[in-house]
């Protein structure tokens, strides 16, 4: 049966490849967010903070905190919803995405995955539920797109670790009670469950940033920090841990960009219709169509895309190279969307009254963190090639 599309952007009607529950989750994060979050997010942007605990608690009553885990709290959906979730919480802003992914993905799922039954237990059904906010350490100053050249240590002491070193650029870092942190050691890179409340931990926050302004980024310090032997995450050695974890959190920005488009183009086309100019409204000039023509052609290219990645996942057949082609694409034509429409709104477009010129910021970030534009055409070129022009 086909189904009425909840978007009038949706001219292919690509929400009939959505299963009822599909669309029962999507609508209900929709729902909650439009009500909860979208009255003041240009307000916290503007500010350049983010209430995360308070959101945190709302977002686990929600469900959507590590909601593509199984147990311990977790909803348990399919990766579908997990990223059509995604997509509604970044047409809000990509900063409350951020925070959803870096719980969900990165830091629950590094236990959920690699952790042991004990630090599950500990951690995940906190995490879930929004009482505890986690934060995922892996990028340092000098080691961002290398993170393989780290310089934060591990060393043994007795049965105790000893943990050194700066991270750069975490999310939610200075207001996160667990941080997975990744360091060297003589095993090679792996992966620690730090409380931050650990004497020698520490986390300044990121200030001045033009974008992602609705989302807390922070430097972690580690000095001394001395753990127990049982704050190692005990399966996974080398980068291919915090690389899995990675995995995750991009599968939901190839959903999530398509939100911050998604809004953009919507506010675009409702000013269009509202705005004249010449005793017309600016919506009935062939360029202006054009304009809106092209954008809901990427969108639903860019949607179809996604559907398709995340039935791979859901099936277990996903490779990294899969994510990598639907990161890089929804990314770049996000970007390209949200700066577009912000065009249709001339003067106005500039300010937070409109969403665009902040989505178009925000995307800035989604276009380097969880692996740069560039590193993806590599990861693509590779696989085309079989030649690798990383290094
Ligand atoms: C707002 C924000 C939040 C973030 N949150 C987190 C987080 O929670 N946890 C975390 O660990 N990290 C986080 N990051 C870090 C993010 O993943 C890194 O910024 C990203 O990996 C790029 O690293 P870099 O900034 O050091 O840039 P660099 O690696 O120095 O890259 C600079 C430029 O050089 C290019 N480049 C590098 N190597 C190559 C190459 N071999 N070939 C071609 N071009 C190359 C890059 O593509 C880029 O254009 C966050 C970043 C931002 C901005």
């Amino acid at each position: 049966m086909a189904a009425t599309p909840i978007a009038p952007l949706d001219l292919i009607a690509a929400d009939s490849l959505l299963s009822e529950e599909e669309r029962a989750i999507r609508d209900t994060v929709r729902t909650y967010l439009d009500a909860e979050l979208r009255p003041h997010i240009a307000d916290w942007f503007e500010a350049g903070d983010l209430p995360v605990r308070d959101l945190a608690k709302g977002l686990g009553a929600l469900g959507v905190l590590g909601m593509h885990l199984e147990g311990y709290g977790c909803a348990g959906t399919n990766a579908v919803s997990y990223g059509l979730a995604c997509l509604e919480l970044e047409a809000i802003d990509s900063g409350i995405r951020s925070l959803v992914s870096v719980q969900g993905s990165l830091a629950m799922f590094a236990i959920w995955q690699h952790g042991s039954e004990e630090q599950k237990q500990q951690w995940l059904p906190a995490l879930a539920a929004g009482e505890a906010i986690g934060c995922f350490g892996l990028t340092e100053a000098d080691f961002g797109s290398n993170p393989s050249g780290m310089r934060t240590a591990a060393v043994r002491d007795g049965d105790d670790w000893v943990l050194n070193g700066t991270k750069m650029w975490i999310t939610n870092g200075s207001v996160a009670d667990v941080a997975i942190v990744w360091a060297q050691t003589d095993d090679g890179i792996r992966g620690f469950v730090v409380p931050t409340s650990t004497p020698g931990f520490s986390a300044n926050t990121v200030k001045h940033k033009l974008s992602l302004r609705a989302s807390v980024t922070s430097e972690l310090v580690l000095e001394g920090v001395r753990l127990p032997a049982d704050a190692l995450l005990p399966h996974v050695r080398g980068l291919k841990g915090p690389l899995s974890c990675l995995s995750e959190a991009r599968f939901g920005i190839v959903f999530g960009a398509l939100g911050a488009a998604r809004d953009s183009l919507e506010s675009a086309i409702d000013y269009a219709l509202n705005r004249e100019q010449f005793d017309r409204p600016i919506a009935g000039f062939q360029l202006t169509q054009k304009k809106f023509a092209d954008m809901t052609l990427e969108l639903q290219k860019g949607y179809l895309l996604a559907m398709h990645i995340g039935r791979l996942k859901d099936e277990g057949a996903v490779t990294p190279q899969m994510i990598s082609v639907g990161k890089l694409n929804n990314v770049r034509e996000s970007i390209a969307i949200a700066r577009e429409s912000r065009t249709i709104l001339g003067g106005n477009g500039i300010t937070l009254e409109y969403p665009m010129m902040r989505h178009a910021s925000n995307l800035e970030s989604v276009l380097t963190y969880e692996g740069t534009s560039e590193i993806h055409t590599l990861v693509i070129g590779e696989a085309l090639t079989g030649l690798a022009a990383y290094r």
